[in-house]
């Protein structure tokens, strides 16, 4: 009687393992190869720190010996840059406001009876990113302000 064939944990489907490993647990289509190194690769990156650096390395290295691949890539990717320098707007955005957060403990922070009304371009993400509790109210200044640390 002949062995089960061993099943390929990503797609499936029974598969013969090569006579030189006979213990491959993944068949041998590019997809499921693929899946297999990548799972490896992730794996290794976040219980090995040698080889997450060496990676590291690679890729700075890699970068520096084509230093005009990012800015082409952005030229002749228009969404991807677009939402990438939305994604970063909102990364400043947060920084900013963590800095002022930072900052202003140290100050003496006078309570105001008033409202507060805002008006200017970009109000929507300050709008949103403006704390408002009953004991502190930081307000964030329309434009890029950035307090020094
Ligand atoms: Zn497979």
């Amino acid at each position: 009687m002949k062995a089960r064939k061993p099943v390929c944990p990503y797609c499936g489907k029974p598969f013969d393992p090569s006579p030189f490993h006979p213990k491959q647990s993944v068949c041998l289509s590019p997809g499921c190869q693929r899946r297999r190194q990548s799972e490896y690769h992730r794996g290794r990156i976040a219980a090995d720190p040698g080889y997450r650096q060496q990676c590291a390395d690679s890729r700075k290295s890699w970068r520096e010996n084509h230093p005009d691949y990012q800015r082409q890539y952005r030229d002749t990717h228009e969404t991807y840059a677009d939402r990438n320098r939305e994604q970063q707007r909102g990364r400043n955005q947060k920084r900013r406001l963590s800095l002022i957060v930072k900052n202003n403990l140290a100050l003496n922070v006078k309570r105001l009876p008033a409202e507060v009304w805002m008006t200017g371009p970009g109000l929507d993400v300050i709008v949103k990113n403006n704390l408002a509790i009953p004991e502190v109210f930081i307000l964030h200044t329309v434009g890029d302000f950035i307090p020094s640390p």
